[in-house]
Parts: structure tokens; sequence; C-alpha cells
């Protein structure tokens, strides 16, 4: 069978380049006689992975000196328990804004910890939009105010982000990292799962702002300390060794094409194609307020459950898969990070307009 145009939202479609030179490498990586999965953590080859893994990162993002970059496990979602338990140390409050369910899960595990104040809210819309934020309505003396920049189940992203004076910024980034630039200095910390835009599953990015570190609660286990991983170099005990690996030759690949302005600069045409089609046609819609859609998770509807399931499998039979729409919002959505191809936005807009003539 041919490769499928992959519209998954994580794990999802990774560079083709890349998995070709995975394979390459599979039985003998960088000359060692060995796979990467085979070798030593502490191994020279893996310390020069690993280091490489985090320079190209450090280039690509152009992180400032001041910020640790971690290679940790337990996904974005054992960050929801790790922020609040080390940034969580003077007043025990915190802000967050609640786009959707990945927020709501995050709020859900800080309440554990301390006070959390929700200072804005779209849930009553269906998190179609980012609320707007009222800086009046921010905890002066909050420990840190948490967002997610991009809202992988319901489509939306931040076009701007809040300004949160002193208090640290701190963004759950899973589904938009490396897909433009972002000025890392605005941040505390951000994060995400590798699964969506970096790599495979199983590793989890984490740069924070090194005066961040070692203030955990007292009773923080050692592995949910960030400073047990600053100190060890993200080797306190084995790392994902595999999914560091392949995150970076991701992040050479990015770094091969010109880098984030330049990756940012397709994602925006990939974009434009499908919202492009959406606005006119008579058939599909779009679900977001224009001016907080997501530049890599479009989800769109018919308006009939009907429809939408006959897309969904006539697409599936044509090599277009995993279009079905979270199961909280219903519908399609086409999940177009960065090794999707532009391609296969057009092939796929090409496949909805002949649905749309057969259906309207
Ligand atoms: C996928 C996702 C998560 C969950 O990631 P895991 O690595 O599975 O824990 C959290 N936040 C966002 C924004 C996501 O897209």
């Amino acid at each position: 069978m041919s490769r499928v145009f992959n519209f998954s939202a994580g794990p999802s479609a990774l560079p083709e380049a890349v998995l070709q030179k995975a394979s390459e490498q599979i039985l003998n990586c960088n000359d060692s006689g060995m796979s990467v999965m085979e070798m030593s953590h502490r191994s020279k080859e893996f310390e020069e992975i690993i280091a490489n893994a985090e320079s190209s990162l450090r280039k690509l993002m152009d992180i400032p000196d001041n910020y640790k970059v971690l290679f940790l496990q337990g996904g974005a979602s054992m960050q929801f328990a790790m922020v609040p338990l080390n940034l969580m140390n003077k007043s025990g409050k915190a802000d967050y804004v609640n786009t959707g369910e990945w927020s709501k899960k995050a709020i859900k595990e800080a309440k554990n910890f301390g006070e959390i104040n929700v200072v804005a809210s779209s849930e009553e819309e269906t998190f179609n939009h980012i609320p707007e934020l009222d800086k009046n309505t921010f905890t002066k003396d909050a420990d840190y105010f948490y967002i997610t920049t991009n809202n992988t189940i319901f489509g939306t992203r931040y076009a701007e982000l809040p300004d949160t004076g002193d208090v640290p910024l701190v963004a759950d980034a899973s589904s938009d990292i490396l897909s433009a630039p972002i000025d890392v200095s605005k941040f505390g910390i951000l994060f995400a799962g590798a699964q969506k835009n970096m790599g495979p599953a199983g590793l989890t990015v984490v740069i924070i702002r090194e005066d961040l570190i070692g203030h955990a609660r007292k009773d923080t286990p050692t592995m949910l300390n960030y400073q047990t991983h600053a100190d060890s170099g993200s080797m306190f005990n084995t790392p994902p060794t595999f999914a560091i690996y392949m995150a970076g030759m991701v992040f050479d690949w990015l770094l091969e094409k010109g880098g984030l302005k330049e990756i940012q600069k397709i994602n925006e045409k990939k974009a434009a194609i499908l919202y492009d089609f959406l606005d006119n046609s008579k058939l599909f819609k779009g679900t977001v307020v224009k001016k907080d859609r997501s530049l890599m998770n479009i989800p769109f509807v018919t308006g009939s459950d009907e429809l939408d399931a006959a897309f969904i499998k006539e697409a599936e039979g044509k090599g277009f898969v995993n279009l079905k729409g979270h199961r909280s919002v219903g519908g399609m959505r086409a999940s177009i990070y960065n090794a999707m191809p532009v391609e296969g936005v057009e092939k796929l807009v090409e496949l909805m307009k002949e649905f749309e003539t057969k259906n309207a």
C-alpha cells in the first residue's frame, strides 16, 4: 500500500525524509554498529544525539541562554501536575484561561495544589474562540499564568499572547510548537508533547527559564522536579532515546527547510487553502471564529451527521485518513502539521469540492 495523507491530530504524520533516514539507520545508527534503540543512553554516541537535538532546537527556536531545554516523559499531561508542583510556591495562586479540553484537564489537575482562578473561558460557546482577556481580572500575586497556545480539539489559537507583566507565562504548546517563530523570552515555561509536531510519542519537551527551577514544593517527587532533570541534562534516568533521536532529525529537517519563518509561510499557505474553501463552500463550514483560527487543526462540518460520516468514509477510501473530528465536536478535523505537504491540503480540497457537487 502507498502512503496515505494522514490528517491525524496526534500521533501524526512525520516528514518522509526523516522516516527514510531513520529506516536507513535502523540497524546501524551513525556507524555505531547498532540501532539507536540498542544504545546505552550514557554512551558517547547517544550523548552526541541528545546534544545535537538540543542545539538544533535552540537554533530553530532561538532559545535564550537563560533557558533550559528538558527532554522528559509522561506526555504533556504530566506537565499539568509538574507546573503547579514546581511553580506554585509563593502565593499558592495561579491564573488559567479555559480554551478547551486540554486547558480543562490542566485546571483540574492544578486545583489539587492551590487556588486556581479561571480568568476567562469560552466553554459556553463550545470553545469556538479564544476569550477576551481583561488584565484587571488577573491575579496580581499569581505564581504563574497558564494558557494553551493552540487548542488541538477545537482548532483555535491565540493571535496575540496575553501580557502578564512579571507573572511567568506558562504555555502548553503541544500542537503548535515549531509551526511558526515564537518569542521564547515571553514565557516562563513552554512545553509540548512531541507527537504532534516534533516526533514520535514518548517525549515531552520543556523549555524553562532557569530562575523558575529549584523552587518546587517540598513534597514534590524527584522525577517531577524540574531541577532533577535540569541538573542531569535530562539523564537522571533513561530518557526516551528513540524519540529524542527522531525529534532531533525533525529539528534538522526544519533547519534545512530554512527554519520556522519558512515553515510558517508554508503553514499559512496550507491553512489558507482550506479556510478559503470553507468560507466559500455551500456544504462545508468551519466551526471557529475567524480571528482565532488555528493554522494546525482545522475542524469543519456539513451540518448533517450522515453527510459527515459519508464524507469521512469516502475520503478514507481515497487515502485521506484520520479526518474524523474529536468526539466532543463531531464532524471533521484536518490536522495539518509541519509534515503535511501543501499537496495533501490541495488534494483534500479537491475531494471536498467533488463531494460538495454531488451532495449540496
Ligand atoms: C495532545 C495534547 C495534550 C496531551 O498530550 P499527551 O502527550 O498525550 O499527554 C495536551 N495538550 C495539548 C494542547 C495537546 O494537543
